[in-house]
C-alpha cells in the first residue's frame, strides 16, 4: 500500500515525501480513510507505531477548506503531556507545509496572554493539554461549539494522570455534532469506558504486535547490587563514548532522583540534563532540545515527563530504575528503535527490585538476556532472577492454552516491523455504509 492510495490531497503526500516515509504503516493505512471518510476511529497503538502521522495527516485535509472563527478553533487535540502537545504540533507544521492552518498549543507553563492572542485571531489546529484547557474553556475564553474534529490522544496516559474529569467537563462544551478519534496504547475496561461517552459506533483498530515490545530493540537486564547502579551506568555510559551521534535516555523513578543523578553524571564528565514535572516548561524544553541537538549525551527523565519524546537515532534506553507497572516498560523502551531505527535498552535489576523484574519479564513474556560487559555483575542477584524465571516456567506449563481470537487480516508485506509484521483488528459495532 503506497500513501497515495490512501485519498490524501497532493499538499499532504508532497509533505509525507519530503519527510521521507515510503509507505504506510499499519494504524496509518487502516485509520486515514476512515477519518477521511469523516467517521469515528479508536486506535489502540502501542508507542511508535506511526499514530501521530495517522491522525494528523487526515486532519490537515478536512481542514483544507473553510476557516476558523476568533476563539472558536475547528479542531482539537487533547495530549496529556506539554511535551506530546509539542511534537504534535510539529507533526502539523511538518506536514502541513503546503497548507496555510493556523495552529495554537495552550499547554501549561507557557505564557497565557500569548495564548489567548493567538486564539483571538481564530485556529484551525487547537491542541492542548487538559488543565489548561478547561480553565479557558470554563472562563468563557475560548468556544469550543465549532469543533468538527476532536482527538483524545493516549488517553490511557490521562486516565493514569488523574484528567478524566477534565477530559468530561471539556467533551461537555463540544457539539454533538463531531467526529471523534480516540488513541490509547493500552484497552482496559477504563478506557472502554471513557470511550463510549466520546466516540460514536467507531472503528476500532487494534495494532497489536505478537509481543507486546518492540521487536527491533535489543533488550539486555544488568543484575547488580544497589550499591553499584551508579558506577555501572558511568561504565556503561563511558563505553558508548566512541559511538557516532551516542545519545542515551535514562530513567528514574523520582523527580529528585532524576536531577541527582543528572548532576553526578556531570560531574563525572558526562553531559546530562534533567527532565521531570518539577522543571518549568522552558526548562524542560531547553533540557529536550539540548538531546536533539546532542549537546548533551544523557537524558536523565520521570515517566510522566519523558512520555512522548520523540528522538530521531537514539540509542539508548536505561532503566535506571525499573518502572513499577511493567506496561511503562515498553513505553520506555519504545523510545529507542523509534520506526526505522534500531536501539537498545538496558535495564538494572537490584535484589530490591526482583519482583519488578519478573513482572516486566511476564509481561513482555520473554526472557531478557543478561548484560554482561561489566564488572558489577552480581551472581547472587542473578541467582534470585533465575529463581523466579523458574517458578515462572512451572506456571505456564500448567496453565491451559487460550482459545485463539479470529484476525480479520493479517498484513504479510514487509513494513517498518520487518517479517513479523503486528496483526491487525478491526471491530465496529454497527455496521457502516
Ligand atoms: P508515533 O507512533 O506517532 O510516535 O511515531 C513514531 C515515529 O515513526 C516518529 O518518529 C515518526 O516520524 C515515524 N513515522 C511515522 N510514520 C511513518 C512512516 N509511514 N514511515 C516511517 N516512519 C514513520
Amino acid at each position: 500500500m503506497k500513501f497515495s492510495d490512501l485519498g490524501l490531497n497532493e499538499n499532504t503526500l508532497k509533505a509525507v515525501a519530503d519527510v521521507g516515509y515510503t509507505e504506510p504503516t499499519p494504524i496509518q493505512e487502516k485509520a486515514i480513510p476512515e477519518i477521511l471518510k469523516r467517521n469515528d476511529v479508536m486506535g489502540i497503538a502501542q508507542t511508535g507505531t506511526g499514530k501521530t502521522a495517522a491522525f494528523t495527516l487526515p486532519m490537515i485535509d478536512i481542514l483544507a477548506n473553510g476557516r476558523a472563527k476568533a476563539l472558536m478553533p475547528r479542531t482539537l487535540i487533547l495530549s496529556p503531556t506539554r511535551e506530546l502537545a509539542t511534537q504534535i504540533a510539529e507533526c502539523f507544521q511538518k506536514y502541513g507545509k503546503y497548507q496555510k492552518l493556523s495552529m495554537a498549543l495552550l499547554i501549561g507553563g507557557e505564557s497565557m496572554v500569548e495564548q489567548q492572542k493567538i486564539l483571538s485571531r481564530g485556529v484551525d489546529v487547537l491542541i492542548a493539554t487538559p488543565g489548561r484547557m478547561l480553565d479557558l474553556c470554563e472562563r468563557g475564553r475560548i468556544l469550543l461549539r465549532d469543533v468538527r474534529v476532536f482527538v483524545l490522544d493516549e488517553a490511557d496516559r490521562m486516565l493514569d494522570m488523574g484528567f478524566l474529569p477534565d477530559i468530561r467537563r471539556i467533551c461537555s462544551h463540544l457539539p454533538n455534532k463531531r467526529q471523534s478519534l480516540l488513541f490509547s496504547a493500552t484497552l482496559s475496561p477504563e478506557i472502554e469506558h471513557l470511550a463510549r461517552a466520546i466516540v460514536n459506533n467507531p472503528l476500532k483498530i487494534t495494532i497489536s504486535p505478537d509481543k507486546p515490545t518492540v521487536e527491533k530493540i535489543d533488550q539486555k537486564a544488568a543484575m547488580l547490587e544497589s550499591t553499584n547502579k551508579y558506577n555501572f551506568l558511568l561504565e556503561l555510559l563511558n563505553s558508548k563514548a566512541d559511538t557516532k551521534d551516542f545519545l542515551a535516555l535514562v530513567f528514574c523513578r523520582t523527580k529528585h532522583g532524576a536531577s541527582k543523578l543528572a548532576k553526578r553524571l556531570n560531574k563525572d564528565g558526562i553531559k546530562a540534563d534533567a527532565i521531570h514535572g518539577d522543571k518549568t516548561q522552558s526548562a524542560r524544553q531547553k533540557a529536550l532540545d539540548k538531546f536533539k541537538n546532542r549537546a548533551i549525551t544523557a537524558l536523565v527523565a520521570t515517566d510522566i515527563a519523558a512520555r512522548g519524546i520523540d528522538v530521531k537515532n537514539m540509542n539508548l534506553v536505561v532503566n535506571y530504575d525499573l518502572p513499577d507497572e511493567p506496561e511503562t516498560y515498553v513505553h520506555r523502551i519504545g523510545r529507542t528503535a523509534r520506526a526505522e531505527a534500531d536501539g537498545e535498552a538496558v535495564s538494572i535489576c537490584t535484589r530490591d527490585n526482583v519482583k519488578d523484574f519478573y513482572a516486566v519479564e511476564k509481561f513482555i513474556r520473554q526472557n531478557i538476556p543478561l548484560y554482561k560487559d561489566t564488572q558489577y555483575h552480581s551472581e547472587s542477584v542473578f541467582e534470585d532472577v533465575q529463581k523466579m524465571r523458574a517458578l515462572r516456567a512451572k506456571a505456564d506449563a500448567k496453565r491451559q492454552p487460550q482459545p485463539k481470537r479470529v484476525k480479520d487480516k493479517d498484513f504479510s508485506a514487509e513494513s517498518l516491523y520487518g517479517e513479523r509484521r503486528p496483526t491487525v483488528f478491526l471491530e465496529r459495532e454497527q455496521p457502516k455504509n
